[in-house]
């Protein structure tokens, strides 16, 4: 059965998108069968695992109206090693459809579980906002993975995200933890961002991942290829931290 993790923060641009497919990538590479979600309109997830958003036939729009299911719009992506459910413009109309219906926050939780006995990892890339979306995400998950910089505004970030998360845990979804706090972008050098890496390991000791991952330029080079880092230069420093990752995240689910 598959553990099912939401990368989850709704402040944008704080690699939410990288964590997802290169921790896919890199669980694929250690023989870990996972599936990406994209649950974000922008699509970023899909192109970055090499699919192009505009050609999709079905995507996770389908998937939340119950046009279709999960097997019927993922696709294998051989370049990358792993499925995807991909997304496009069309999701955004998603949130204003799915308010008038019914189970409307349970949606995807409801689609994946026919699918849970394929994969060892489920991956959903959040939106950089709190909306139907992510609630969706959240109501599928078993946890959250949280990647965030360490800035000063991160941690204010945080205790709201902490709060949603205590809420779809005493309303929705019993089963919903923190999987772990994922330092990113991380540049050594510099003071404050030391100082925040260590604020969060004193408020979240246990919570916060060992693995770091850097600033590293062929990361951020790499989507441009259709590719995660991990696929496009595997030796590079951010890939070797994403394979990294990966083992820690394998550890902790087996330490459950
Ligand atoms: P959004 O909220 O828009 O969905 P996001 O949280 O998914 O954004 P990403 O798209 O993953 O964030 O990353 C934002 C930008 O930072 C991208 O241009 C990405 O390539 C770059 N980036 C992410 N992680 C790193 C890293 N470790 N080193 C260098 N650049 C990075
Ligand atoms: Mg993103």
């Amino acid at each position: 059965m598959a553990r099912i993790f939401c990368v989850t923060n709704q402040k944008g641009g704080v690699g939410k998108t990288t964590t997802a497919v290169n921790l896919a990538a890199g669980l694929a590479k250690i023989g870990q069968r996972t599936l990406v979600v994209d649950l974000d309109p922008q699509g970023n997830a899909t192109m970055g695992s090499g699919i192009d958003k505009r050609a999709l036939q079905l995507s996770v729009y389908d998937v939340l109206l119950e046009n279709a299911s999960i097997a019927e719009v993922r696709q294998h992506s051989a370049k990358v090693g792993y499925d995807v459910v991909g997304a496009n413009r069309e999701l955004a109309g998603a949130e204003v459809e799915l308010v008038a219906l019914d189970r409307r926050d349970k949606r995807l939780k409801q689609a994946l579980e026919q699918v849970v006995g394929e994969y060892d990892v489920i991956l959903i890339d959040c939106p950089p906002s709190l909306s139907l979306l992510t609630l969706n995400g959240l109501c599928s998950a078993h946890g959250v993975l949280v990647p965030m910089q360490c800035e000063y505004f991160a941690l204010e970030g945080l205790s709201d995200l902490v709060n949603t998360i205590k809420q779809v845990h005493a309303n929705l979804n019993p089963q919903l933890e923190v999987i772990g706090l994922l330092r990113v972008m991380f540049d050594p050098r510099i003071t404050l961002q030391q100082q925040v890496s260590e604020q969060l390991k004193q408020h979240f000791g246990a919570k916060v991942f060992d693995t770091i991952i850097p600033r590293n330029v062929r990361l951020a080079e790499a989507p441009s290829y259709g590719l995660p880092g991990v696929v496009f230069d595997p030796s590079s420093k951010g890939a070797l931290s994403f394979i990294d990752l990966a083992h820690e995240l394998v550890a902790r689910i087996a330490a459950r």
